[in-house]
């Protein structure tokens, strides 16, 4: 039999892809190099309501959010809060394998414990090779993550850069569970942020490191002593997050999507948004393109740019502001957190939007009296 589409990945880049296209009757399989759906989970699990909605499942829900409490280097600290929901914090295993189900009930076929390994385009059809065996179809999908072979099989596509996760659930009931906290500063998570967020009964307390700055666990540890000394450790997770996107997300009878297109929130590091919108663009892209009969890298090149359309200014903007963030000392950061507390500032930030948070920073500088604070940050962040 020859597919019309095999996805490499089941993660929500992947289902959700498989999900639409199968619904419209095209004949897809899924590759997972796991042996289930959901496991092991590299993620916090912080996402908007807007996500779930998207997803069309319900996982189950740790903990609901009307804000955040950000803590800068000095101690220092602002609350931003709203008084809708800013984020949910759900149980993503529970999550993959919800959407894997829907896409299975959707028809899309699925081979666990099969690692996409290269693909070749001959004619009209690609053979796809997986550590189970040699698949036929019109297209492939490179939903396999941040460390994509799909996405090597494109020549010079790595991504700009990696930042490396480390992650604990603790043995820890907080006393605020409407709440999220971020903490920033080199000592802690340099070029990132930790997070400490309530679940009920545990906390999940993780952070990312930028490459070079040293071992996420061990910057982990030693918060974790500080902040919950005699808190156990119940789950340890770890992973990389692709900053910064990749050279291109289409080739010959091939589309990347998710981690694997580099499709990640550059100041949050959130992929599960990007990936449901692409989603629903490359499934439109590529039924035509089934239907036309061209699977040409021509044809496909609408879909990066439908999906630059929809999320590229997020994109494009939020790695501007990473860079500026990552060439701060902590005293700068500090700076940047009186900055936020100003009057004219701070009522900016309970608008927050965990999907474009990007566009906090435009709110600001929508008011000219914020602008020579914002102008000094950006000049120290140029030296
Ligand atoms: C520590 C950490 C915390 C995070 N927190 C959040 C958060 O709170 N909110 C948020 O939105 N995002 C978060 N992210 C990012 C988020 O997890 C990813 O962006 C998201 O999972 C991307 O989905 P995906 O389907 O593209 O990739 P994945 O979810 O990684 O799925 C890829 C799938 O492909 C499979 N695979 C890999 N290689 C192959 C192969 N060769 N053959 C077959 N299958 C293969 C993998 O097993 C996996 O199942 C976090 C990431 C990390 C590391």
């Amino acid at each position: 039999m020859t597919y019309d589409a095999v996805v490499a990945g089941a993660g929500p880049a992947g289902t959700m892809s498989a999900r639409i296209l199968a619904s419209r009757g095209y004949g897809i399989k899924v590759l997972e190099d796991d042996p289930i759906s959901g496991k092991p989970v590299q993620c916090a699990g912080l996402v908007s309501e807007r996500v779930l909605g998207m997803s069309g499942v319900k996982p189950e829900v740790f903990g609901r959010f009307y804000g955040a409490e950000v803590i800068f280097p000095d101690g220092s600290s602002v609350i931003a809060r709203s008084r809708n929901v800013k984020a949910v914090a759900i149980d993503r295993g529970d999550f993959d394998r919800r959407m894997a189900d829907a896409a299975a009930d959707a028809g899309a076929e699925f081979s666990y414990g099969s690692k996409y390994l290269s693909h070749e385009s001959g004619g009209d059809e690609v053979s796809v090779t997986s550590s189970s065996g040699t698949d036929r179809c019109r297209a492939v999908i490179g939903a396999d993550g941040y460390g994509s072979r799909v996405a090597r099989s494109l020549p010079g596509n790595l991504p700009r850069e990696y930042v490396y996760g480390a992650q604990y659930d603790l043995r820890h009931r907080a006393d605020c569970q409407d709440i999220f906290r971020v903490r920033m500063g080199n000592g802690c998570a340099p070029g990132f942020f930790l997070w400490e967020i309530p679940c009920g009964d545990f906390t999940r307390v993780g952070l990312c490191v930028s490459a070079g700055k040293g071992y996420p666990f061990g910057y982990l540890n030693s918060m974790v002593r500080k902040l919950y000394p005699d808190s156990g450790i119940i789950a340890r997770y770890g992973g990389k997050i692709p900053l910064g996107g990749r050279r291109t997300t289409y080739g010959e009878k091939c589309l990347l999507i998710g981690d694997a297109a580099g499709q990640v929130k550059p100041v949050s590091g959130g992929g599960i948004y990007p990936s449901l919108v692409s989603a629903g663009i490359l499934a439109d892209v590529l039924s035509d393109a089934l239907d036309s009969g061209d699977l040409s890298a021509g044809r496909l090149s609408r879909y990066e740019k439908l999906w630059k359309a929809e999320l590229g200014r997020e994109m494009k903007f939020g790695y501007y502001l990473r860079k500026k963030f990552t060439a701060m000392d902590d005293s700068d950061i500090n700076r940047a957190g009186r900055y936020s507390r100003r009057g004219d500032v701070r009522p900016a930030l309970d608008e927050i939007d965990l999907d474009r948070s990007s566009d906090v920073v435009r709110a600001i500088l929508r008011k000219p009296s914020a602008w020579p604070g914002a102008l000094n940050l950006y000049l120290r962040s140029l030296f």
